[in-house]
Formats: structure tokens, C-alpha cells, sequence
């Protein structure tokens, strides 16, 4: 591994990965902590032909390069262009739309356009374990057409509906942690309440809106409704902290995104989930949790444009 002090800022990663033998050496670093792994058998055991920047597994005699089995893999696009993408949308608060990333690459807005939704998949969140202290649980309409959040959670209060057209995104927040949240086919008893016993331990504190798919909960938790319409918080029934998510996912998706597909909303959700959920490390340290997680998560063209869902 490379000795050079490691990047901290958007200008000191462009110009520490404009290397390739550094984005290679620093990739294979984070996959293989204790040594390149051979894709196909295991094998730990290789020789490395710099030229070509691949490893030939002594086992199985195939040769792998360091992108094999990542989001990079098959992409005719250099780590050198791969890594400050990464860095970009992984600090990128509002996100970034590709014809930015293109732009500030040097790449086509197609290519940029892939590059965004292979890193964004990087970013998703795996498994966590459940939620066990207290949990904000709230459910909102993504999508449609513009309209600002005082009309919507209006018409929320009025109508219970938030319009054919929009998307209902459901979310938990742990207080003080971490947030997990999920596009959700409608705000259906089965759906939100599934949705809480897949993320929250029963017996554990759970605050939601007075929405009537939630009654019921009280039987296996603690449940607390904090009401939208009244302005106050009390005391410690609101949820606050997942309102902040939900702002933070609308102010992306109106500012940043010229349009978001239905079908591509749970990755832009996944981005900011991330975004949420790092909000208290350094750029570095955001850049390195996307990282951390490149490795089994192919995502092809086709899985992509919807002829098969990953
Ligand atoms: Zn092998």
C-alpha cells in the first residue's frame, strides 16, 4: 500500500487517484485487506502482471483484475474516473445529477448516467439489526408533479390520499442512529405495519402519525401518534429526525434531479439513506463506507433499464 497521505478533499482525491497503480493498489486494499483473492476458486496465491494491472491465480490460472465482481467490472472507464465519482456522490448532499458528473469527468452523460446508479447501489444500506430503543416510523408521497410539502401533507390531512401518481416511501429512524427507510407499493395496514416488524424489535418504542394503518401496533409496542396538524412537539412523541429525511430526499429530487422515474426511486432514496446515515463522518470516511461496499454488487444494463429487477 501506498505510503502517500490519504486524500481529504474533492481536489487532493482528483489529483491522489489520477494514478492508476494508486486507485488499483487502494481498491485492492479495501476488497482484500489480507491479500488479493482469486474471483473463480479462493486462491490467494498469484503473480502480478503490472503491465496489464491483473493477477494470475496460481490455482485456476485465470487471470482477475481488481474490478472483477465490483460495481467497476466490465466498465471501460478507468478507476481514475470510477474514484472521484465515488467521492463526488458519496459527499454529495443534495446529489448530483449526471449531466454534472459527466461534466465535471470528462464523460459522456450516458456513461455518467450508469456510473451514478452502479455507485448508488454501493451505497445502499445492508442488513441492519432491528430497531430496539425508540423508532420514529413515518410514511410519505415522493414524485408526481411539483407541488410543495405544505400542499401535500395538507391533502394528506384532508383527503388521506397524496394523488395516483406518487410514490409512497416509508422509513424508520432509530433515535439517535441510524435510519432505514423503503419505496412501499401503498400506506396499507399489511405494508407499513410489515414494514415496522421487519425493522423494529417488538416491545421497542415506536412513534408514527396518527394514521389508521398504524392502530394495532400497540399490541406488540409501545406505540406513541404524534399529530402532523398540531404544530408543537411533545416532549419526546414526534418524528422530527425522519421529517429531516424526507426533506432532505425532496430538496434531491426537486433541486438535483431533473426527473426520477418510479422505478428508479428507491436507489436515489438509498443515496440519501446514505447521505443520513453518514452525516457524521469526514469526506474520507464517507468516501470509504461507499467503497466498502463494491464488491458483490454487479449491476448490469439490462438489470438497470428494467428487463430484470436485481
Ligand atoms: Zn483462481
Amino acid at each position: 500500500m501506498t505510503t502517500k497521505r490519504l486524500p481529504e478533499t474533492l481536489i487532493e482525491a482528483i489529483r491522489y487517484f489520477t494514478d492508476i497503480d494508486v486507485c488499483t493498489e487502494f481498491v485492492a486494499a479495501m476488497r482484500w485487506p489480507e491479500g488479493p483473492v482469486c474471483e473463480r476458486c479462493g486462491g490467494m496465491e498469484h503473480s502480478y502482471l503490472r503491465t496489464r494491472r491483473v493477477w494470475k491465480c496460481k490455482g485456476c490460472k485465470r487471470q482477475f483484475s481488481v474490478k472483477v465482481g465490483t460495481i467497476f467490472e466490465d466498465s471501460p472507464l478507468g478507476l481514475d474516473k470510477w474514484l472521484p465519482a465515488v467521492w463526488l456522490i458519496a459527499n454529495s448532499k443534495n446529489g448530483i445529477s449526471s449531466h454534472e458528473l459527466g461534466r465535471a469527468l470528462g464523460v459522456t452523460q450516458k456513461s455518467a448516467w450508469f456510473m451514478l446508479h452502479r455507485i448508488r447501489l454501493a451505497l445502499q444500506s445492508g442488513s441492519f439489526d432491528k430497531i430496539d430503543g425508540i423508532a420514529e416510523v413515518d410514511e410519505t408521497f415522493i414524485g408526481g408533479k411539483a407541488r410543495n410539502m405544505h400542499k401535500d401533507v395538507r391533502e394528506r390531512k384532508i383527503t388521506g390520499t397524496g394523488g395516483k401518481d406518487k410514490t409512497v416511501v416509508v422509513g424508520a429512524l432509530e433515535r439517535g442512529g441510524k435510519v432505514r427507510a423503503a419505496v412501499a407499493p401503498d400506506r396499507s395496514k399489511t405494508t407499513l405495519q410489515g414494514f415496522v416488524r421487519d425493522n423494529v424489535e417488538q416491545g421497542a418504542t415506536v412513534y408514527t402519525d396518527a394514521l389508521n394503518s398504524y392502530t394495532g401496533l400497540e399490541h406488540d409496542y409501545l406505540h406513541a401518534t404524534v399529530d402532523h396538524a398540531v404544530e408543537y412537539v411533545s416532549g419526546q412523541v414526534h418524528s422530527n429526525g425522519i421529517e429531516n429525511l424526507w426533506s432532505l430526499l425532496k430538496r434531491g429530487l426537486h433541486g438535483t434531479y431533473v426527473s426520477v422515474e418510479p422505478f428508479h426511486l428507491f436507489r436515489y432514496l438509498d443515496e440519501r439513506v446514505f447521505t443520513f446515515n453518514t452525516r457524521e463522518l469526514t469526506d474520507l470516511g464517507r468516501f470509504a463506507a461507499a467503497l466498502g461496499s463494491i464488491g458483490d454488487r454487479r449491476l448490469t444494463y439490462k438489470a438497470l433499464t428494467g428487463k430484470v429487477i436485481a
